[in-house]
């Protein structure tokens, strides 16, 4: 609409994407740290339910679009910002036939690509396990059409997913514009794009709670520092340094949720749900507890009531900053 073509003209092509090269450093410098390491991180419990989220989020997405097909149909997927490879295994799980994985730091391409390559000789060993094809390329997906760097130009997806990413490209108009219409282009209809990543409305309220001049709020586990004009935030651009315990270090943008639904009804797809993450762990509670606890390594989940100090503390910590987070899905 008109808010969003104003916004196109004032920033033009001189916004460009300022920061994209300092995410990238970012992430191409993380360490990958071992299991052990990982077990001893103040955010370990934080981490194992992002993942859990994803899970649901996925295996739920998967079962809908298996139930328009027939068995031995072919079920692609775009991992778009897929990290070091973090859902390969629920990519492995879902049973599909190809992925498509892409990020812009070419380090964590790399492993992801030698992850993929790991689970492939692991499925060969195995008669059971099973097994998909992939491809792998480092790009910026708020700059680059994807579909051109696609083995198969004319591939048919049928589901984008975009994980704890998809903020990133609310740096400006044309880089949102370009991030959408890469998710939506090769979809086929009936297909779903999944995204998570930060409610900037629960951020605006947690900033609006530490003060009428505060320029960020924390705990000791993460922070937000506001660098733009946060009385008259901007569409695009609405920028913050997000610090996660040795995990980020990052410039990120607010996305205004009614302007990603207008880029999104432009590029053909729709609103299916909106949903916090705290809404979607009450919803998904009943059928996904029992992977919770494996994946936390926890005996028991209770929300509201927890057996330890220790656990009460995680769990508190896991749902107050897991609240500022939310699920979106569009479909075409
Ligand atoms: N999706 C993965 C996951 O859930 O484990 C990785 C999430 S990580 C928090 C964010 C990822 O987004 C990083 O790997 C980063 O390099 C990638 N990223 C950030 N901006 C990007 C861009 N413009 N194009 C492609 N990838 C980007």
């Amino acid at each position: 609409g008109a808010e969003v073509e104003a916004d196109a003209d004032a920033d033009g092509e001189a916004i460009g994407a300022a920061n994209t090269h300092v995410v990238a450093h970012h992430y191409n410098e993380l360490k990958e740290t071992g299991r052990k390491e990982r077990h001893k991180s103040k955010i370990l419990y934080m981490r194992n339910f992002n993942n859990w989220i994803k899970s649901q989020l996925i295996n739920e997405y998967m079962d809908l679009i298996k139930q328009q097909k027939r068995v031995g149909d072919a079920l692609r997927v775009l991992d778009m910002c897929c990290g070091k490879g973090g859902d390969l295994l629920k990519w492995e799980k879902a049973s599909i036939s190809h992925l498509i994985c892409t990020d812009i730091a070419e380090v964590s391409v790399e492993q992801c690509q030698q992850r993929y390559q790991d689970i492939l000789h692991r499925a060969e060993a195995s008669k059971f396990a099973h097994k998909f094809t992939a491809e792998f390329f480092a790009c910026d997906s708020t700059m680059v059409r994807l579909r051109e760097r696609y083995k198969d130009a004319s591939l048919q997806l049928n589901l984008v997913s975009c994980q704890f990413a998809f903020h990133y490209c609310f740096e400006s108009l044309q880089q949102a514009d370009c991030m959408i219409r890469n998710a939506a282009e090769c979809l086929q209809p009936g297909g779903y794009f999944i995204a998570t990543f930060p409610d900037a409305y629960e951020i605006m309220k947690r900033l609006r709670e530490a003060g009428p001049d505060a320029r960020g709020f924390g705990n000791d586990v993460y922070s937000i520092e506001f660098e733009c004009n946060t009385k008259v935030l901007p569409l695009f651009g609405a920028k913050y340094r997000f610090h996660l315990e040795g995990v980020v270090d990052c410039p990120e943008f607010l996305v205004h949720f009614p302007t990603l639904v207008k880029l999104a009804r432009r590029h053909g797809l729709q609103l299916v749900r909106r949903s916090s993450f705290a809404e979607y762990f009450k919803e998904n509670m009943p059928q996904g507890r029992q992977l919770l606890q494996r994946m936390s390594g926890l005996e028991s989940i209770q929300p509201y009531r927890c057996d330890t100090k220790d656990q009460f503390e995680h769990v508190l910590r896991i749902l107050g900053t897991q609240r500022a987070r939310s699920v979106g899905t569009l479909s075409k």
